[in-house]
């Protein structure tokens, strides 16, 4: 944990410091060596445009941008452009650049590198900056002295940086044996374009992309019409709730009027029992709730009923970065808060105060909320306490009473997620505390509404992302199009399957799940390490899994009998987010008293992505990722078994991960394992692990193998089994299998990016899903004569099967 803390800050040392790490020498007309110009343009015109943006900015916001060389303007303003050199500070284009300098241009200009040579704790670079150094070291790229030093100081010279020039040239040589992920991406890796709004970009997100494409022609299709539809059809609703989105004129207007009279009624608590009466109304009348709530789900040990679940005060940015101790962190935060009070209508002053108040509020939730890591273990999380002991939590205020405002009164108990977290949030809610809770409350309430206020609460929130995330602002068009399909997703799901999705691909695609059941009952039979008790109870949940493909067969009308307005008809865009959420909250609070229903789709069909769903011992494959390079009707059955097959095998996986272990075949979480095998599998669980941990992605980025867990041992189960299906095909291509499964998992990122996943995503860093992966097989060391000195090797024993 300490090894991320410290590299996770360096990765804002580098937000700033750029190029002037270390202040180079005046240059003494030095013969030989490259000058901080000439290595920022020959670097561009090396690695061409491919993953950059073209457009070139204005030198002029260098201080000495005059003394810029004419031949190089071109190339700088592209570097400027992507972030390659910054703004704002002296850019001595006529000196010597050093080692290290060029390290961290190289880093900024080339998103992408392959990783198969071990790293070096170079003695005379900065811890902060290793993990830049050695990323070109595992490349091949660059190299030390042999004597323990890198030369972090010394000038690059003309040699080495014709050298290095090459070698980035020849990455277009990097062997399947050397980096299998880099080497079968490697074009698609150098020539994409990280585009606005992306902090990570991979296949998913470009057929994301072209599916909201397609949808943004049907909504530009109905809101032409806007005015002419009966009011309470669903044209209607779609064309009004569009128009409220892209007014930006009348929202300006309106300024912070749709949330002044719920910042009014916090500021009127004179107690945390009024507060907490506030919030009941809020939740009652918006569906909002500022501070913190408890919300029906479905109960995991009777899948058929509802529980009543709670957690307790949430930290807003992501408690890892509030737990770096780091200054810059705090800072950057901070001025984001005291931005949003201020458009919400305080001081300067007031502003800044409060910001520093709700970041030590923030730092203290996070030390008491549980780790990512735990989290994502289900059995960490299924904390049922009765009212008697949960009431007991709160000694300050009466809590039962907050929940019979709420509109759970007939609730018995509560399972709560986070018990520590529950804890201290008892501890805290108290009239001492009145003050912070109310900022807490008012911040919520000011972030949560800001995508949906004024232009410059957008703006704040786009400046804020690009500092901290390295996300460009997405277009007006793409917020737009996101606001609206998060609202009113089924509409476009149906309009989706109506116009994009033929029903002979949901028959072929079914045909592949059967093929892949099959396939995964005959492995479960041969496992050497369970017991025949457990392989018929595995066998029997197999068997039961419910496959949904493309579409739901019901369309159910989530906004029925919501009044969607425009700002003609006094409406506006929060004011509709509220009303619906209103009805949402209402319709959850008669949840308790009803059954589950079971066999609902949870997602809309022109999402991209698949789910298993362990209460419904369920997946569900949407029409909106069957489509390339996923799935093809014309593509070789190898190919989409790479593919799409991966990904259904994936999600079947899930019903035997770490967690899905222990849920029944219908889905209750219940124990159908016996005492001996459940230990087996737990170490087996464990090697996978090991297999997934400390593994440098990024810069500062490093794998964290029991925060993924569940999702690695679930890719690792789907390749075995889809290599058995491969292996019964007469003349099977292997190659066409493993290319196929290495395409699906492209991606690119900023640092941050890399960073921001390394911490929070349950999936391994996608690299990790090909390579740690394809190593564990034998059919993969035969397809590419993987020989034992080759990097991709991974001695026989050390070769890992759970499934
Ligand atoms: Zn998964």
């Amino acid at each position: 944990m300490s090894r991320m803390r410290n590299k996770l800050l360096a990765m804002l040392l580098c937000l700033t410091l750029m190029l002037t790490i270390i202040p180079a020498q005046a240059f003494a007309e030095t013969t030989g060596l490259v000058t901080r110009e000439q290595a920022v343009a020959e670097l561009i015109n090396a690695i061409g445009l491919g993953a950059l943006n073209e457009t070139v900015s204005d030198l002029s916001v260098f201080p000495d941008a005059a003394e810029i060389s004419a031949e190089y303007q071109d190339e700088l303003g592209i570097a400027l452009t992507n972030g390659i050199i910054a703004a704002g500070q002296a850019l001595n284009p006529k000196e010597p650049i050093t080692r290290l300098d060029f390290v961290l241009i190289l880093n900024r200009a080339i998103r992408e590198f392959p990783a198969f040579l071990a790293p070096s704790a170079f003695a005379d670079v900065p811890v902060a900056y290793l993990g830049e150094v050695n990323r070109l070291v595992r490349a091949g790229i660059l190299r030390g002295y042999g004597n323990g030093n890198f030369g972090a100081g010394d000038y690059l010279t003309q040699e080495q940086l014709a050298v290095i020039l090459d070698r980035i040239e020849a990455l277009a040589y990097t062997r399947p044996q050397d980096d299998f992920f880099y080497s079968i991406n490697y074009n698609w890796l150098i020539s994409t374009k990280l585009p606005a709004g992306y902090s990570y970009y991979m296949s998913f997100n470009e057929v994301d992309a072209s599916n909201s494409r397609k949808l943004m022609e049907v909504v530009a299709e109905i809101f032409k019409n806007k005015g002419t539809y009966k009011q309470g059809t669903k044209e209607q609703k779609m064309a009004d709730f569009y128009s409220t989105i892209v007014d930006t004129e009348s929202r300006n207007q309106q300024g912070i009027a749709p949330i002044k009279e719920y910042l009014e009624l916090v500021d009127q608590a004179n107690t945390v029992e009024e507060l907490l009466d506030t919030m009941a109304k809020t939740e009652k009348d918006a569906g909002m709730n500022f501070l913190f709530t408890f919300s029906p789900s479905v109960d995991l040990k009777n899948s058929t009923r509802y529980a009543l679940y709670g957690n307790g005060l949430s930290t807003y940015l992501p408690s890892v970065y509030l737990l770096m101790d780091n200054p810059q962190i705090a800072q950057f935060y901070q001025m984001f808060v005291a931005q949003l009070f201020m458009l919400a209508g305080d001081t300067q002053e007031q502003a800044l105060q409060k910001a520093q108040n709700l970041y030590a509020f923030e730092v203290l939730l996070a030390q008491n909320t549980m780790s990512n890591e735990e989290a994502n273990k289900i059995e960490k999380i299924y904390n049922p306490m009765s009212m008697d002991e949960l009431v007991k939590l709160f000694p300050h205020v009466d809590l039962k009473a907050y929940i019979r405002n709420l509109g759970y009164e007939s609730a018995k108990e509560a399972i709560i997620l986070d018990v520590g977290l529950m804890k201290k949030t008892g501890e805290l809610i108290s009239d001492e505390n009145l003050d912070i809770l109310k900022t807490y409350a008012k911040y919520a309430l000011i972030v949560g509404s800001a995508p949906y206020l004024t232009e410059d609460f957008r703006a704040v929130l786009d400046s804020f992302n690009q500092g901290f995330y390295g996300i460009a602002p997405a277009s007006k068009e793409d917020v737009a199009f996101s606001q609206f399909s998060s609202v009113m997703s089924t509409y476009l799901g149906q309009a989706y399957v109506e116009k994009y999705f033929s029903d002979e691909a949901k028959k072929d695609v079914e045909g592949i799940i059967k093929e892949i059941v099959a396939a995964y009952e005959k492995r479960i039979e041969k496992l050497d390490w369970m017991s025949d008790a457990t392989k018929q109870a595995a066998i029997t949940k197999l068997k039961n899994i419910k496959a949904y493909v493309g579409y739901p067969e019901e369309w159910n009308d989530p906004l029925e009998g919501i009044e969607i307005k425009s700002y003609e008809n006094g409406g506006s865009l929060l004011g509709n987010m509220m009303t619906i959420n209103a009805i949402m909250a209402k319709e959850a609070k008669t949840l308790l008293d009803k059954p589950v229903e079971k066999t609902g789709w949870i997602v809309p069909p022109q999402t991209v992505n698949a789910f298993y769903d362990a209460t419904k011992n369920a997946i569900f494959i949407p029409a909106g990722i069957l489509q390339p390079p996923f799935y093809d009707v014309n593509a070789s059955h190898e190919q989409n078994l790479g593919g799409i097959g991966a990904i259904i095998a994936h999600e079947i996986t899930h019903a035997f991960d770490n967690n899905g272990a222990q849920f029944d075949k219908d889905g209750n979480m219940s124990n159908w394992w016996t005492e001996t095998d459940y230990t087996v599998f737990q170490q087996k669980c464990h090697e996978v692990i090991e297999l997934f941990d400390g593994i440098e992605i990024a810069p500062n980025a490093i794998s964290n193998g029991n925060l993924t867990v569940s999702e690695s041992v679930s890719d690792l189960g789907a390749m075995a089994c889809i290599l058995d299906i491969v292996k019964a095909m007469p003349n099977a291509n292997y190659k066409e299998l493993f290319e196929s499964n290495a395409r699906i998992w492209r991606m690119t990122a900023t640092l941050q990016g890399y960073q921001f996943l390394a911490t929070q995503d349950s999936h391994a860093a996608n690299k990790l899903r090909v390579n740690q992966i394809l190593r564990n097989l034998q059919e993969f060391y035969d397809t590419y004569n993987i020989q034992p000195n080759d990097p991709m090797y991974l001695a026989p024993e050390d070769r890992i099967a759970v499934w």
